[in-house]
């Protein structure tokens, strides 16, 4: 049981976080160029995830949700700004202090085969984290991992616990990740797109697993995904992402209701709708997704909107509120 005190709402919040990736160049071009280039995959960002909540993350590739979710595990190091978890400044720890905190904050790759070591069976895999956090091992940790594996649903427990990532199906893989993830009773859990490499058969029931372990074990999740259909199932706000910037944020009730900006409308009506007698009109943007080197001036999604007008190219909208829980950065809407 975790210890019942005095706690904030907010298990992370984010302010102005910033993480710009150098571009990799010759020596011969960046002396000719006389600078050096950034990818800059977030930009400037500020949210807040409430304990027990599945706050979304989404946007198309390129927009900046996964690197998010690395900078709040620490996984990378953000160019500027803040995050604090359960009312620490993380970036202020030392590795020790990170490396404990490490225990309470875990990730659900995409890609469960590659996040899984293949020299290890999977069993040990589960369990690995529990010695390296020194909560368990020998007996005491298989007996640890094998209930961890029932209550995920990938059995017979004790079978499976000896046999490597390549001898187990897709689903049973993201279940092992799940639950290697969750045998160390973490606060929070980013869910880096956890079903998108699922077959279709199993993504609801990973849904619903993901759902049901969060009523058990009272996590909150960082849900990442470019699928607004899943995340309408799993989560309770949701914020999009465009270019390294949120430029909506709000309960999935309003976002998905009433949307505001025209690209949250546009990934929205991507959405397949389950009556097909349902007509949906269908607004996408155009064009690619500009290059993060260099992103357009004023709104980072004007060369792409259908609304866009003058100033739209000059000055960048800032995210404001706009109704209860509900924020946007469109200068329509303010
Ligand atoms: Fe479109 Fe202008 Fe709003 Fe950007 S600020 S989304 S370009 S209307």
């Amino acid at each position: 049981m975790k210890e019942i005190k005095e706690m904030a709402e907010n298990l992370v919040e984010v302010r102005g976080l910033k993480k710009w990736f150098p571009v990799q160049k010759s020596f011969i071009e960046t002396f000719l160029a006389r600078r050096v280039d950034y990818v800059r995959a977030v930009d400037g960002i500020d949210f807040e995830i409430k304990r027990g909540e599945v706050f979304g993350l989404a946007g198309e590739s390129g927009s900046g949700k996964t690197t998010t979710g690395r900078l709040i595990l620490r996984l990378v190091e953000p160019t500027e700004g803040q995050i604090t978890f359960d009312g620490m400044d993380i970036l202020s720890l030392d590795s020790k202090a990170m490396h404990a905190l490490r225990r309470r904050m875990q990730i659900i790759f995409q890609d469960p085969y590659a996040s899984l070591n293949p020299r290890m069976k999977i069993g040990e895999g589960i369990g690995h984290g529990l010695e390296i956090h020194g909560i368990a091992k020998g007996k005491l940790k298989r007996q640890m991992v094998l209930e961890m594996m029932e209550r995920v649903g990938l059995t017979p427990a004790a079978v499976l616990y000896d046999k490597y990532p390549h001898q187990l199906s897709g689903g049973q893989r993201q279940r092992a990740v799940i639950a290697r993830a969750l045998i160390l009773h973490p606060d929070l859990v980013v869910a880096d797109e956890p079903i998108a490499m699922a077959d279709v058969s199993v993504k609801a029931l990973l849904l619903e697993l993901m759902l049901e372990l969060k009523r058990e074990f009272n996590l909150t999740y960082l849900y990442i995904t470019h699928d607004l259909a899943t995340a309408k199932y799993i989560c309770n706000r949701i914020a999009i992402m465009y270019l390294g910037k949120i430029v909506e944020l709000g309960s999935l009730y309003e976002v998905y209701s009433h949307p505001l900006h025209p690209y949250t409308e546009a990934l929205l009506s991507a959405v397949p709708v389950p009556d097909p007698r349902a007509q949906r009109r269908k607004v996408l943007p155009k064009g690619e997704i500009p290059n993060p080197i260099n992103p357009p001036s004023g709104c980072r999604f004007h060369p792409r909107c259908p609304y866009a007008k003058e100033v739209c190219g000059i000055e960048e909208p800032r995210l404001v509120e706009v109704g209860t829980d509900h924020l946007v950065a469109c200068h329509l809407r303010v």
